[in-house]
């Protein structure tokens, strides 16, 4: 029978909470019957060479991952490194989502501009990733999980149903070998151990692009004076240097008129990657948050921008770099409305 793959990436540190819930949905899940569960550290740290990338890249049938990251940082973060899938819909809802009198319509991709979309052939495969914020108990997570298997069981068996009625000898073949209509489906994960799996990982801090807000502007790579941003062989958008980002620092997020720029562990949800429509149950105007007006958002983004030159031993440029056409001539207002806002949230703990 085909396994679907769990992966649970630690939070960085060692809170005590944070690990009694990992502990809590490990042992549990490691009771139920057609999954592999592994553990690794926090997903964003993994560097190139770090076995637990290693052995999420070798998966190949379809994926759960559990992070304390919003969903769709960690659903980009892993397609970045190569982890790719069709995303898969969680139904997990953080509880207080549930209350909002009058929750917040959620933005859709018909509402903004093309998008670059992701890179190259996705793998027939499907990728989950769920919030160990949103709940402090297990059992929402192994309910989730398990409508996860079933929902994944029932595509493969749809599909294994329209290859029998399209190739029937080849699928008589399969069954005959094989044993089971399910294992035309997925390939077994290779082995790892365990410890070389939770091998320490040094914290790390870079952008994570989501492509289905990216249009490829490309006014990220002007703005940023690190040599963080490059292009591919086709003139998309990437991020090159990832280690070269400036800790702390999320200025091309702002600057960015998409709001595809991520920074999976910033203070503000906005920029760590949340959905636009409600966080934590609290209406959220994602543009606000990125910055206010355009004007807001760049003199945010300048003064960031100019603390890391300095830092550097180098001169602030101010606006006279690397600054959108758009928004170029406009004035640097005050932003006091914005602090306000990200001063509420922050104050929210969100
Ligand atoms: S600024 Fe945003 S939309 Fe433009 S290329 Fe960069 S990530 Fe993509
Ligand atoms: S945060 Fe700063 S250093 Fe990092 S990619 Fe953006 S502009 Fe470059």
């Amino acid at each position: 029978m085909a396994r679907l793959t769990i992966v649970l990436s630690q939070a960085p540190g060692k809170h005590p909470a944070k690990r009694a819930l990992e502990e809590g949905v490990v042992a549990a899940l490691l009771l139920e019957p057609g999954l592999e569960v592994s553990v690794v550290p926090n997903l964003y740290d993994l560097g190139p060479d770090h076995t637990g990338r290693l052995f999420l890249g070798a998966v190949r049938g379809d994926l759960v991952v559990l992070s304390w990251l919003y969903p769709r940082a960690a659903f980009w973060l892993l397609d970045r490194i190569g982890i790719q899938g069709h995303e898969g819909q969680s139904q997990l809802k953080h509880p207080a989502d549930d209350e909002e009198e009058d929750p917040a319509e959620p933005e859709t991709s018909a509402d903004r501009p093309v998008a670059i979309g992701p890179v190259g052939a996705i793998p027939d495969r499907h990728i989950y990733c769920l919030d160990l914020r949103d709940f402090n108990k297990p059992e929402p997570y192994l309910k989730e999980v398990a409508r996860i298997v079933a929902e994944c069981r029932d595509r493969r068996d749809t599909k294994a149903r329209e290859k029998a009625a399209n190739h029937p000898v080849i699928v008589q073949l399969g069954l005959a070998v094989n044993g089971t209509a399910n294992s035309l489906a997925t390939a077994e994960t290779p082995a790892f151990a365990p410890e070389a799996l939770l091998a320490p990982a040094g914290r790390r801090w870079y952008p994570v692009i989501d492509y289905n807000r990216c249009t490829n502007c490309l006014e990220c790579l002007d703005f940023c004076l690190f040599g963080v941003y490059g292009v591919d062989g086709l003139e998309r958008i990437l991020v090159e240097n990832q280690d070269q980002c400036k800790k702390g620092c999320p200025a091309c997020s702002r600057v960015c008129p998409q709001q595809a720029i991520i920074f999976p562990e910033y203070k503000s949800a906005a920029i760590a990657g949340a959905n636009t429509g409600a966080i934590g149950g609290l209406k959220i105007d994602l543009s606000k948050l990125f910055g206010g007006d355009v004007a807001d958002a760049l003199s945010m983004a300048v003064q960031e921008r100019d603390r890391e030159l300095v830092n550097d031993g180098r001169t602030a440029v101010g606006m006279a770099v690397g600054i959108p056409k758009r928004q170029e001539g406009k004035p640097q207002s005050p932003k006091d409305d914005l602090d306000k806002l990200v001063d509420d949230l922050d104050s929210l703990g969100l």
